[in-house]
């Protein structure tokens, strides 16, 4: 049996414990989470120099590399979100990175802002011509905002000390109806358990004090209720953690693990380019009734009556 463990008001059973952090399931957020939880200067002093340029050195390079795939995945997320809207509207990306998705929205007629950390990519942003704010999004950002059709959140909020804070900054940004779109990891699938705890494989997709926060489908569609939103839409990308299962041990080899994520690319390329998409979006709906997909989305609709 697994202890529980307790910090401040968070309590919840350990499942894993790395680098001096203890994963919990936590009763308190209804989320796994680690902890202790890191503060907010030190996350910030992480994203403000570290992240895009010691540890992700090869970000920007990857992305223009893979730019034909993210465009073709950019694309589809913004027709779900036009589909729902009814319309293409005003769209707010919160952690744009290199503000590839801002782009895609800017062709497809939408009005466009990013808030970034990082001043790298940034930077990198203003050079692409789009208008993005190098900040933190925090109360004091939010307040400075108009209010959106579409707040977007990717690979962000698993990055965060508060998910709940920022849910609540998204709610002061957003119309009544607007959409939320939140892109997460999708964490402790079946496959990674079954990896873990069935085969001695290491917990390797917990990764604090970057990962602080381990989301599935059910826990972030919860936390959404919880805070004024009404789940409309989810889907997942491939299930990497197969090619673990097939023998393929990506985990210590960045050249393989990339082979292996070109080969995805190729799958949904060739489906999408073939006019294929919907049996695409089929394959992969039922990786996700399986619980199974390395990243999920989920779109939520701001509830009318809280206005
Ligand atoms: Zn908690």
């Amino acid at each position: 049996m697994s202890d529980k463990k307790n910090w401040n008001d968070h309590e919840g059973t350990v499942l894993h414990s790395v680098d001096g952090f203890d994963v919990i399931d936590c009763k308190l957020c209804g989320f796994k989470h680690i902890i202790p939880i890191p503060s907010e200067d030190e996350l910030r002093k992480i994203y403000k120099h570290d992240y895009h340029v010691k540890d992700k050195p090869l970000m920007l390079e990857h992305q223009l590399e893979d730019r034909e795939w993210l465009d073709s995945i950019n694309d589809a997320r913004l027709e779900t979100l036009e589909k729902i809207l009814g319309r293409a509207g005003s769209f707010l990306d919160i952690g744009s990175g290199n503000g590839f998705l801002l782009s895609q929205a800017k062709n497809r007629g939408w009005t466009v802002k990013g808030i970034e950390p990082s001043d790298k990519a940034a930077e990198y942003s203003y050079s692409q011509g789009l208008d993005v704010d190098c900040a933190v999004f925090d109360q004091e950002c939010a307040n400075r905002l108009e209010k959106f059709d579409v707040v977007h959140l990717g690979d962000v909020m698993e990055h965060v000390p508060s998910p709940s804070a920022i849910l609540n900054l998204c709610n002061h940004v957003l119309r009544s109806g607007g959409l939320i779109a939140i892109g997460v990891p999708n964490e402790y699938t079946p496959v990674q358990k079954i990896l873990n705890e069935d085969m001695d494989v290491r917990p390797w997709w917990i990764a604090p004090p970057h990962h602080l926060n381990y989301f599935d489908k059910e826990s972030l569609e919860g936390l959404l209720s919880r805070h004024g939103f009404t789940p409309c839409h989810s889907e997942v990308s491939f299930p990497m953690e197969l090619f673990l299962l097939m023998g393929k041990n990506y985990l210590d080899d960045p050249k393989l693990g990339r082979d292996f994520h070109a080969m995805r690319k190729q799958l949904e390329l060739n489906l999408t380019k073939s006019g294929n998409r919907a049996f695409l979006d089929k394959l992969y709906g039922c990786f996700a009734e399986a619980g199974i997909g390395r990243t999920m989305l989920v779109i939520a609709q701001k509830n009318f009556e809280q206005e």
